[in-house]
């Protein structure tokens, strides 16, 4: 571990301003914020990330770590902490999926110490990426190559890679996002903005070492998710080594709109395959309009592993991906029929 200096901000101005030689996504950023800090004093303690600054955000929870539910939609704030999110009884009976994926991910412990901005800006697990012993991984180390490629991989990703990358994006959170079509809000030091979420993580385009598209200094003040007919009737379903504690190897986020068994509107994420947090749009036109059936969810599947690639160790997970949709496309249709309509 290196020295660094650590500056607590009073308000999101401050915070904004000690920011401004953060680059979230950049390992050699000069400064990191610190928000539950789970994720990011592992990398500092690996010498994977070494920021010379901490900007501690704690502060902020009072003013950005609520939740709020309106008939236009749910706002989190992205310093609410992950257990808090899960056990809220809006967010469980209106938007099933984000507890869901919130609830089933880490530990206990974890998720009362954790945010949510800092759950999507956590970093790949890829023992290449995290062990610096490694010299190979552009990554870590742009134009160093990729140990992965020919290494173990089992882990890794089948979707949305390139010959520059092949990591598997960790978190679970972003994938119910996906699906419901999130929105974020973020302030920096030209002011304030608001992004689609799928917009946040870059392809690796050959520049892995850039994960997102937030500027120096921009912080994630909350995410906006539309209140829509098919949020109620969402599940998160992920499949893992073993039954918690740990990350997906596959999952999928799945919100139906249903009139009888006939598909009004499909949304589907899909976790622990891609590169970035992913969507299944070509695998939700195959559902849209026709009636939900064993066949046309094994369709879906089909669809949404489209164009997947494997890479030895994890060729596994073209099966598996295809499973985990039908699974949950399943389990969303099994659910009760939502009562308040949107
Ligand atoms: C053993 C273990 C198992 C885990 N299992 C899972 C799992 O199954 N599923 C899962 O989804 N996650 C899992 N995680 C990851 C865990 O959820 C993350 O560590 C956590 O969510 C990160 O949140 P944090 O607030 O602690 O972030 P921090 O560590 O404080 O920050 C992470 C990064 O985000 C940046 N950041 C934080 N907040 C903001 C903000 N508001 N604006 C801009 N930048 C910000 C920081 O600068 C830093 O770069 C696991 C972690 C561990 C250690
Ligand atoms: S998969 Fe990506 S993170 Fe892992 S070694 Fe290759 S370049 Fe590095």
């Amino acid at each position: 571990m290196r020295p660094f200096s650590y500056a607590r901000a009073a308000d999101l101005a401050q915070a904004v301003r000690l920011g401004e030689h953060t680059g979230q996504g950049q390992t050699d950023a000069p400064a990191q914020f610190l928000a539950g800090g789970t994720t990011l004093y592992d990398l500092m303690k690996l010498d994977v990330m070494m920021p010379g600054r901490l900007v501690d955000l704690t502060s902020l929870r009072a003013t950005h770590g609520t939740v709020t539910a309106t008939t236009a939609g749910l706002r989190l704030g992205a310093l609410a902490r992950m257990a808090h999110v899960a056990a809220h009884p809006a967010v469980r009976s209106e938007y099933p999926v984000v507890a869901q994926s919130l609830q089933l991910a880490a530990s206990a412990q974890l998720r009362n110490m954790a945010t949510l901005g800092g759950n999507v800006l956590q970093r790949t697990r890829c023992t290449y990426f995290r062990d610096p012993s490694w010299t190979e991984c552009n990554k870590r180390t742009p134009g160093s190559g990729c140990a992965a490629l020919n290494g173990f991989n089992r882990n890794h990703a089948v979707l949305g890679t390139d010959a520059s990358c092949i990591a598997q994006y960790p978190g679970d959170f972003a994938v119910a996002l996906m699906a419901l079509e999130a929105e974020i809000d973020l302030i920096g030091p030209h002011g304030s903005r608001r992004l689609p979420f799928a917009s946040l993580h870059r392809a690796a385009e050959g520049q892995p070492h850039l994960e997102t598209t937030l500027r120096p200094g921009e912080v994630i003040t909350a995410f906006f998710i539309p209140a829509t007919a098919w949020a109620h009737r969402s599940v998160y379903v992920k499949v893992r080594d073993r039954a918690s504690y740990e990350f997906a190897i596959a999952s999928a986020a799945v919100a139906l709109e249903l009139d009888g068994d006939v598909v009004r509107q499909a949304r589907i994420g899909l976790g622990g395959m891609a590169y970035r947090p992913w969507r299944a749009q070509v695998a939700e036109a195959v559902l849209t309009g026709k009636p939900l059936t064993e066949a046309s969810a094994k369709a879906a599947g089909r669809a949404a592993m489209e164009g997947a690639v494997g890479h030895g160790h994890n060729d596994y997970k073209l099966e598996l991906g295809r499973q985990t949709v039908v699974r949950a496309l399943m389990e969303a249709k099994a659910m009760p029929t939502p009562s308040r309509k949107v």
